[in-house]
């Protein structure tokens, strides 16, 4: 069948299973895969080789058996707790639509060539936050790593590429949302931002989120939803619910680097991404 179409449809169908596949909803593929017709690139995110696929396959269709050992919890990182958490700046008044991406450009213009604490030394450029001030839905991440430091944006790595395809399963374009981190500068070795450089970086982004007013806030990973919520608990006990949070909905879930290392969990992230759109009223995709 495959045969029978034309290259571009061709590859709009692939793209489509790819970031389908990428969320865990496999179910469409119940016979083998052929690899020639699924074979990703090195650069291809969804799953790694044809043998990946097929085991990625097989993790999906298999129950797991009830003692399985849950490794996610300790995969995932957690601030050091070195220092009390510094209480998150009061909430900002709303901003009308029409001034947000001029005050989004005070804040910059606040930041600076910032040099407020020690990971400024190590930094290319400094990633302040992409998307449309008036976005609905925003998400938080951790902090840049080497391709977002050497950009200026959030999330143009390969987590950025899942991210994308995240955003782009929810029936949204990367432009309409905005992104941002808890710190603006790379830490070395993408290391965990030490509670000094969170405590100096978050009042910024609290003062980002005030900007936007997003209606739904996604954090990504433990790291995000610690200096969001200004506790520390493990993700698994934040994920399946709507926190309240400076006047919007916060929805934790999965880093999608994580998710790199263990796309078993990817169904999981795709649960917690269709509370976000059940908040925003977004169409949820009918069940196959
Ligand atoms: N990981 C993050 O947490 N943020 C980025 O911008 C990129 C990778």
């Amino acid at each position: 069948m495959a045969q029978s179409l034309d290259p571009a449809t061709r590859q709009a169908l692939l793209d489509r299973v790819r970031f389908y596949r990428d969320l865990g909803l496999t179910e469409f593929y119940r016979r083998p895969v052929d690899p020639e017709l699924l074979h990703p690139t090195d650069e291809d995110l969804s799953v790694g080789t044809p043998e990946m696929l097929n085991q990625f396959n097989a993790e999906q269709d298999e129950p797991q058996p009830e003692s399985a050992p849950q490794t996610f919890q300790l995969e995932e990182p957690t601030i050091p707790p070195r220092k009390p958490f510094p209480n998150a700046p009061a909430v900002a008044e709303a901003v009308p639509a029409a001034e947000r991406a001029a005050a989004m450009q005070l804040i910059r213009e606040e930041l600076g060539e910032c040099t407020r604490c020690a990971l400024h030394t190590g930094r290319n450029k400094l990633v302040f936050g992409d998307g449309s001030p008036m976005a609905r839905l925003m998400f938080v991440g951790e902090g840049p790593g080497a391709d977002e430091d050497a950009q200026g944006l959030p999330f143009v790595g390969k987590a950025g590429q899942l991210l994308n395809n995240m955003i782009t399963a929810m029936g949204l374009k990367r432009e309409e949302v905005y992104i941002a981190n808890v710190v603006k500068c790379r830490p070395p070795n993408n290391r965990v931002p030490e509670p000094e450089e969170g405590a100096t970086c978050s009042p910024f982004l609290f003062r980002q989120i005030d900007v936007v007013r997003p209606e739904v806030l996604v954090a990504l990973g433990a790291t995000a939803a610690t200096w969001l919520l200004g506790t520390r608990q493990p993700l698994a006990g934040l994920r399946g619910r709507v926190h309240a949070l400076r006047g919007t909905k916060l929805i934790v879930t999965y880093h999608p680097a994580y998710l790199l290392r263990d796309p078993r969990q990817k169904k999981e992230a795709w649960a917690d991404l269709q509370i976000a759109m059940k908040e925003l009223g977004l169409k949820l995709p009918e069940k196959g």
